[in-house]
């Protein structure tokens, strides 16, 4: 950050991202205008329209542009990748979502999914839900270590290996225990199934309760995966900041933002603390809907919120909040959500609803 103004990349990427990133980075001006902040976005329309524009959706060397991107910017929002409308089915801009997670090292994948109404809970169930999945992002089973011997015969092999370090498991863990302190969270779950998985979960195990006794203000707890999704289930409300590797933390992350209403709403940053890290929301491309100008601005919304406080902007980020929460409150939604609003008109009502506020 440069003094008051944060130079923010704006990735279009493909689909819906046309629709909600404009309108969410208006949202996420106004918020941190009133911190006195200024965002200065640009637009980079690497995907669809870089394809009809230049027959490509992306440059040759992407990890270059991941490099380029880090130098020149405090943040990068990234709306979503896969099909388009305008494009065929094999052009998308994955590769760039790829190469920012892992050229950047940016190692911790944050879902935080709270309970904006309770009329969201499929459960039905007028609990506080607050649910953090901090998920480790650049190991584990996908990092595409392994291979296949005797492939497409029925003699076919298929490795695939976990990787697990001890410095990946270590920086995560510390992660969530500052996050937990950071927040107010007064524990930090970890989940894994070191009971079969016993190498890999074996380290997990060493390493989170060593990493624990380093946080004497936060309580360490250990679930295996299989009976925190029960649990999850039956009684959310218990469960705070959840840590665990990177492919159980995909499953759950999306069984937590079920939770409390689906992708709509689900918001996540990938980050590595003191460095330029990337913001997405949840949801992919909506094909069935992108470019109509319909689409739900609360997720990216949402993930303008993780940027803020990421960046030191709290209370931005509250103003973000509140201002989606009044207008649940209000029934000012896009019809996804059982409103009648279109994109623009939804990030105008925030808009209008952060100035007055800290006016
Ligand atoms: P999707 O998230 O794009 O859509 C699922 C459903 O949710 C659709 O009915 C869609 O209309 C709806 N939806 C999604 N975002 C919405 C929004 N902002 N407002 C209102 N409704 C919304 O998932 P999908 O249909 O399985 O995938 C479509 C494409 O997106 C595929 O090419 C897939 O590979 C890609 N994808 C990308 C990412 C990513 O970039 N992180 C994540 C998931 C899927
Ligand atoms: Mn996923």
């Amino acid at each position: 950050m440069n003094g008051k103004t944060i130079s923010l990349a704006v990735i279009l990427g493909d689909g819906v991202g046309h629709d909600v990133l404009p309108v969410a980075t208006e949202v996420i001006r106004a918020a941190a205008g009133a911190e006195g902040v200024e965002v200065e976005p640009q637009v980079y329309d690497y995907g669809a329209l870089h394809y009809l524009e230049h027959g490509t959706p992306l440059p040759e060397d992407v990890e270059g542009l991941v490099r380029g991107l880090a130098e020149k910017h405090d943040a990068i929002l990234f709306g979503s990748a896969g099909l388009d409308p305008r494009t065929p089915e094999d052009v998308n801009c994955r590769d760039l979502l790829r190469a920012l997670r892992f050229e950047l090292d940016l190692y911790v994948n944050l879902r935080p999914s709270p309970l904006l109404h309770p009329d969201f809970c499929p459960l039905k169930k007028d609990a506080p839900i607050d649910l953090v999945v901090v998920r480790e992002n650049t190991e584990g089973l996908n990092v595409r270590v392994g291979g296949n011997f005797k492939k497409g015969t029925p003699d076919e092999v298929a490795i695939q290996e976990d990787v697990n370090t001890y410095k990946g498991v270590s920086r995560i863990c510390r992660y969530a225990f500052e996050y937990a302190q950071r927040h107010g969270y007064p524990k930090v779950t970890m989940a894994d199934k070191h009971g079969s998985i016993i190498h890999a979960h074996g380290l997990w195990q060493r390493v989170f309760w060593q990493t624990s006794e380093e946080f004497p203000d936060v309580e360490g707890e250990h679930y295996f995966i299989d009976t925190l999704c029960q649990d999850l289930l039956f009684r959310p409300e218990d469960f705070g900041v959840i840590v665990t590797n990177n492919m159980f933390g995909d499953i759950l992350s999306d069984l937590c933002a079920g939770l409390v209403g689906g992708v709509g709403l689900a918001a996540s940053g990938c980050i590595h603390p003191g460095r330029v890290c990337m913001f997405e929301p949840v949801h992919g491309t909506a094909p069935d809907i992108a470019l109509k100008g319909i689409a739900n601005p609360f997720a990216v919304c949402l993930t303008g919120r993780i940027m803020l406080n990421e960046l030191g902007l709290g209370e931005a980020a509250d103003l973000i909040w509140e201002a989606i929460r009044s207008a649940v409150r209000e029934k000012k939604t896009t019809a996804d959500l059982g409103g009648s609003l279109n994109t623009r008109e939804v990030g105008d009502y925030l808009c209008a609803h952060i100035q007055k506020s800290s006016a």
